[in-house]
């Protein structure tokens, strides 16, 4: 089964991933996670795509392509793309190189949720700067205060989860990546999903069953 996740800033797709994986062994592909370890690494990618981060502005399209491009190549089935695609032109390039690898896109989950919500969830998010885990301060904390559940790493603050960022990555949301969401509808590949007030952990089970009944179609 292969995914896509789009939602804003926030939105839980992090955490969307990490549930659905109780169902299936899934390779979690998260763009924005690739990105901060090559920012950690000070590689030649994160210098440049630092840059794009910091301010809140998506990293250029051929950078972010040819880095899904060599991931789909070694993961091939079973993944979630988290945070990609991003823009219609980015859309259009994934189809491309999932009919050049042969890969059957299963659906595009999207996690629709309130403005309101997300500038309050990001202010108190905390994520592990060793497993790219996420917590929230006060709705989901960790069991000793500082450390990552899963690994023992350190949580930190992210550096664009400050209101001023969060404000311009919400934007750029709106403008660039809502439009993928209709892309998929005209696919017949949408799966809609809202995540204000009943947190979609609860409605995991069904969002399976529906996911696996897509399965079957493609
Ligand atoms: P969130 O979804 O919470 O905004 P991510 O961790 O997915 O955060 O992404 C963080 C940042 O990484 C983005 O604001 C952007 O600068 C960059 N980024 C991630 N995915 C892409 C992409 N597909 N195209 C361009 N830039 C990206
Ligand atoms: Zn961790």
């Amino acid at each position: 089964m292969q995914l896509v996740i789009l939602g804003a800033p926030g939105a839980g797709k992090g955490t969307f991933s990490q549930s659905i994986k109780k169902y299936k062994q899934f390779t979690h592909i998260a763009t924005g996670d690739i990105f901060r370890k090559h920012i950690k690494d000070q590689t030649d990618l994160g210098k440049v795509a630092s840059t794009y981060i910091e301010k809140g502005k998506l990293v250029p399209n051929d950078l972010t392509d040819d880095l899904i491009f060599s991931e789909l190549n070694l993961v091939k089935k079973d993944f979630i793309l988290d945070g990609y695609p991003r823009n219609l032109d980015q859309a259009k390039k994934l189809d491309e190189m999932l009919r050049e690898l042969k890969i059957p896109l299963t659906a595009c989950v999207s996690l629709s949720i309130e403005q309101e919500v997300i500038v309050d969830r990001l202010r108190s998010r905390v994520v592990c700067s060793n497993c790219a885990y996420s917590y929230n301060l006060k709705t989901a904390p960790t069991k000793t205060k500082g450390i990552c559940d899963n690994c023992g790493g350190k949580l930190v603050h992210r550096k664009d989860d400050s209101p001023e960022i969060v404000t311009h990555r919400i934007q750029i949301y709106e403008r660039e990546t809502e439009p993928v969401i209709n892309y998929y509808e005209e696919q017949g590949k949408l799966l809609e999903i809202d995540c204000g007030e009943i947190d979609f952990v609860t409605q995991i089970d069904e969002i399976w069953s529906l996911l696996l009944e897509r399965e079957v179609k493609v």
